[in-house]
């Protein structure tokens, strides 16, 4: 039997998989990406495209959030040219924007809240402020009264990331297998990989990108978090920020398509969807966007977070030698242009931005492997 070999196969087909195999293809020979599909549903494909570091480093411990948000906030800053490239190349829109986001209070309590998150992400160096209820109204009139303030993050900006995975894939001409690898061996200085039917192939190098139940790592490095999320119909430039608060994030897209998310369920890795948890959103939503109550419901979907320990990303080497670009959690669409840069750099042996040497160094899998 002959077998089909490839100089970088990428196991995964999600928006950092793509995205990494458009970085390396120029420059490492032939780089096929083996993508499960249907089999294993891509996280990138429930993902709302938020791209606001500054709402996401509440939860970690304050060494590895300070990392983070650096890295998140260094990918927003690629992700203006990262956009304009692709659709440049492809002709297709990612429905980028970059109109900033308001996290939004409904009590004191919670405005309290947003008030030390914008005092930790400025002495980060983040732009962001705090802003009255009537100074978010004047901003987006579609609030309800009862919004008492917001934390502002004007930077912040957004992309449809299905629309981001059509254009990324577009912009291959390597193989794109699908195949769910469910085997790496390590030959001599080569891989072999085996497909759940038992089809082989070789590789000069791998990466393991599969999002979070590839089967290929374990469980307790990265392991998946349900988010279930929906979409109402709604008239186009309404409300034009991203609208985030504790029960709720509303991001309005293309189209008259407000995506309203998410849920966030440790522990599932089914893609059942909770009636009751999109009824919850619903009614969160409204409560910040009245004119919402009476919205025709487009769609509803679920999908699997890439959780890790402490929340950031795995980018590295496994003792094996097979490269890693795993575990973004709640930040894989922000995180791809530095995740791929980071990566590509790694992978082709180049000296990486500034920026992104403190994050391979943080973000190797070593420090999960040593829990
Ligand atoms: C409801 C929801 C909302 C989100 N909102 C945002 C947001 O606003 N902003 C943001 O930045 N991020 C958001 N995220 C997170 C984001 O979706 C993920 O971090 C990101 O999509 C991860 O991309 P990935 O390429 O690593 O993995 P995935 O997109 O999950 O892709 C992994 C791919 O690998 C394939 N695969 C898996 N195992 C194998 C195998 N053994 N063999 C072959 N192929 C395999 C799968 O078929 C899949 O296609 C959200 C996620 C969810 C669920």
């Amino acid at each position: 039997m002959t077998v089909k070999n490839f100089d970088i196969a990428i196991i995964g087909g999600g928006v950092i998989g793509l995205a990494l195999a458009r970085a390396l293809q120029d420059s490492a020979g032939s780089v096929a990406v083996i993508d499960a599909a249907q089999d294993i549903p891509p996280a990138s494909f429930a993902a709302a495209g938020m791209l606001s570091p500054s709402f996401e480093i509440a939860e970690r411990g304050a060494a590895m959030a300070e990392q983070l948000y650096r890295f998140g906030a260094y990918s927003l800053s690629l992700w203006a040219d990262y956009a304009r490239g692709l659709e440049d190349e492809t002709g297709l829109s990612v429905d980028y924007r970059a109109d900033g986001t308001l996290g939004v209070a409904q009590s004191n309590e919670e405005l309290d809240a947003w008030k030390e998150q914008a005092d930790r992400v400025s002495s980060m160096g983040g732009n962001v402020s705090i802003i009255s209820g009537d100074e978010c109204r004047a901003l987006e009139p579609a609030l309800s009264p009862n919004i008492v303030g917001a934390m502002l993050a004007p930077s912040d900006a957004q992309v449809d990331p299905r629309r981001l995975t059509d254009a990324l894939s577009k912009t291959l001409w390597g193989d794109q297998v699908t195949a769910r690898i469910t085997e790496i061996t390590k030959c001599g200085d080569a891989y072999r990989l085996v497909t759940s039917d038992g089809t082989e192939y070789g590789a000069g190098r791998v990466v393991i990108a599969g999002g979070a139940i590839s089967g290929l790592v374990s469980r307790e490095m990265v392991f998946p978090v349900k988010g279930e999320a929906t979409a109402l119909h709604f008239a186009e430039g309404t409300v034009k920020r991203v609208i985030r608060s504790d029960g709720a994030y509303l991001c309005p897209k293309a189209g008259g398509r407000m995506v309203i998310g998410a849920s966030e369920t440790r522990g599932r890795d089914d893609f059942e969807i909770d009636a009751a948890a999109i009824t919850a959103l619903k009614k969160n939503a409204a409560a910040l966007v009245p004119a919402l109550t009476d919205s025709r419901e487009l769609e509803r979907w679920s999908g699997l977070r890439p959780g890790t320990p402490d929340g950031a990303p795995i980018l590295g080497r496994d003792e094996s030698g097979c490269f890693l670009a795993l575990g973004h959690y709640r930040n894989g669409i922000l995180h791809t242009p530095a995740a791929t840069e980071a990566m590509a750099a790694l992978i082709l042996g180049i000296e990486p931005a500034a920026e992104l040497k403190a994050a391979l160094a943080a973000f190797g899998p070593a420090r999960l492997a040593a829990r």
